[in-house]
C-alpha cells in the first residue's frame, strides 16, 4: 500500500489545483473539526451522501480515522495557500495552463493527472516533505 501521507496529499492537491474548494473544506469539517455529514451538508448545500462519498475516498485510502485526520490536520494550511490551475468559467473547467476547457470537473483532474504530472507531483512533494520536517 502506498504511503497515506502521499496519497492523501495528492488527493487534497488535486481537489485545490481545481479550485473544489467546497470538498476540501467538507474533508477538513469532518475530520478535524469533527461534524457530522449531514451538519457538513447543510453547510455547504451539498447533499450528506456527497460529504459520505468524499469521506469514504480518504477512508479508502488509509483504512484509519486517526491517521486520516492527523494527515488531514497538518497538510491543511498548505493546501489551502495552493494557487489553482484550473478556474470554472461559464460552466466549463479551464486549464490556465494550456488553454484546454474541459465539461466535468473530473476530467479537469484527469487532465492535471495526465498532462501535467510533474506539477502536481512537485507540489506534492513540497508538502509531504514540509510536513515530514515538522515532526522530526
Ligand atoms: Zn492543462
Amino acid at each position: 500500500m502506498e504511503d497515506p501521507v502521499i496519497v492523501i496529499t495528492r488527493y487534497l492537491v488535486l481537489k485545490k489545483l481545481v479550485n473544489d474548494t467546497t470538498t476540501l473544506l467538507a474533508i477538513k469539517d469532518y475530520y478535524v473539526d469533527g461534524l457530522s455529514p449531514s451538519t457538513i451538508g447543510y453547510k455547504y448545500k451539498i447533499s450528506k451522501f456527497r460529504v459520505r462519498g468524499y469521506i469514504q475516498r480518504i477512508t479508502d485510502k488509509t483504512r484509519n480515522h486517526l491517521i486520516a485526520t492527523n494527515i488531514i490536520r497538518r497538510v491543511f494550511p498548505s493546501i489551502m495557500n495552493i494557487e489553482p490551475v484550473v478556474i470554472k468559467v461559464s460552466n466549463k473547467y479551464l486549464c490556465l495552463l494550456c488553454d484546454q476547457t474541459f465539461s466535468t470537473e473530473l476530467m479537469a483532474e484527469n487532465h492535471l493527472k495526465k498532462k501535467h504530472k510533474d506539477l502536481l507531483n512537485n507540489v506534492v512533494n513540497q508538502i509531504v516533505q514540509s510536513i515530514r520536517k515538522q515532526v522530526s
